[in-house]
């Protein structure tokens, strides 16, 4: 099977060349053409001779996800149900993912708004094994990893799709769509370093952040990473006994006892802080005692707390908590000292917000 052109770093381009027998300055050509031009056929590159695009066509795919929904929100945001099949499959579910596009406006103090900015929130599985019991996408079970071409295509096609300029500071990143990105490492790290490439799409890492369920050895390992978009920790609960019951991956990480030493262990850059997502479940874990709780556990990390009030619907059977006890749990932190922020839900009404990916058949197509 041919591989995935879009996955290729720019230096296995460079190898690739150079087995080729042709001068290194080609994989540069090809990288950049590829990430910044995004061909449909090989032909298109004409400043390649014909020869060289034969042997590009006879070894490398330029599959791109299509489109099988598209849901618009009364708010802007675009959720796209992608079909990574490559129009092959007989089986859709196996194959196809989910990608949001969030816009932003950028509002001064005075209320102006100053510019757009948009983010891509975007699945690095399809399915998700870590079955999360707050989350609709674990409900789909685990088909497979996207691989990193699968995972560029993804991001390529939401800048084509809005018509965004690689280069652009504009964006912002999030691997919180269906999957644990650490369960599939190698593939969003490469990713990660593709899309970050300055001859690429030229995404800043600073303005990507992936989001883990808590995978202790990866979490570490991820420390180590030439290129490290920001790390953030879905938490969930301030104790073992309740983060074990809504995400059953936990004791087999070795507990939080583990999981906050990888934390306090990982090597923040200057002005970077570690974040922590808290899913507020009604009168489960948004009580005081669980803040101030939490507050303790997170004593002396550079650290904050994106709290998101649950809303991923009836089907799980677990309630969304009103805005005052999410105020209530937000002011908390704050009187401990932690920095907290409630985080606005997206697109609720075509079912983009967070936990709600679950290929959603029956949601408004625009
Ligand atoms: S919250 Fe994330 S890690 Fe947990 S089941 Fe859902 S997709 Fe998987």
């Amino acid at each position: 099977m041919p591989r995935h052109a879009y996955g290729m770093e720019f230096d296995q381009w460079q190898s690739w060349v150079r087995d080729a027998g042709l001068p290194m300055w080609r994989g540069g050509q090809i990288f950049s053409a590829l990430q910044r031009r995004r061909p449909g056929a090989w032909s298109e590159l004409t400043e390649l001779p014909r020869s060289i695009r034969g042997r590009l066509e006879a070894a490398f795919s330029l599959a791109w996800p299509a489109t099988a929904r598209r849901h618009v929100s009364r708010d802007g945001t675009v959720r796209y149900l992608l079909d990574f099949s490559g129009g092959t499959a007989r089986t859709p579910e196996k194959n196809q993912a989910e990608a949001v596009y969030l816009p932003d406006e950028v509002f001064d103090d005075a209320g102006r708004a100053l510019r757009q900015r948009a983010t891509f929130c975007i699945s690095s599985q399809i399915g998700c094994a870590v079955n999360c019991q707050f989350c609709l996408t674990a409900l789909l079970g685990l088909e497979r990893s996207l691989d990193a071409g699968e995972i560029v295509a993804q991001v390529q096609f939401l800048l084509a799709a809005h018509e965004i300029r690689p280069g652009d500071d504009r964006v912002n990143l999030v691997f919180m769509g269906m999957g644990e990105p650490f369960l599939n490492y190698d593939a969003v790290l490469r990713a990660v370093r593709i899309l970050c490439h300055p001859r690429g799409a030229g995404l800043a890492p600073r303005r990507i952040t992936i989001s883990t369920s808590g995978i202790v050895d990866k979490i570490r390992r991820y420390g180590d990473e030439p290129v490290r978009p920001r790390l953030a920790v879905s938490l969930n609960a301030p104790n073992d006994e309740l983060r074990a019951k809504l995400m059953p991956l936990h004791r087999g990480q070795g507990g939080l006892a583990a999981l906050m030493a990888a934390a306090r262990e990982y090597p923040l850059a200057a002005r970077e802080r570690l974040t922590f997502e808290y899913v507020l479940l009604a009168r489960v874990n948004d009580e005081i005692a669980h803040a101030r709780e939490l507050a303790a556990l997170l004593a002396g990390l550079r650290a904050k707390v994106n709290l998101i009030a649950w809303n991923a619907g009836p089907e799980l059977g677990w309630h969304t908590p009103s805005s005052a006890r999410v105020t209530a749990f937000q002011s908390e932190l704050r009187r401990h000292g932690v920095a907290a922020y409630i985080r606005r839900p997206r697109g609720q009404d075509i079912f983009a917000a967070c936990g709600q990916l679950k290929r959603h058949e029956d949601a408004v197509q625009t």
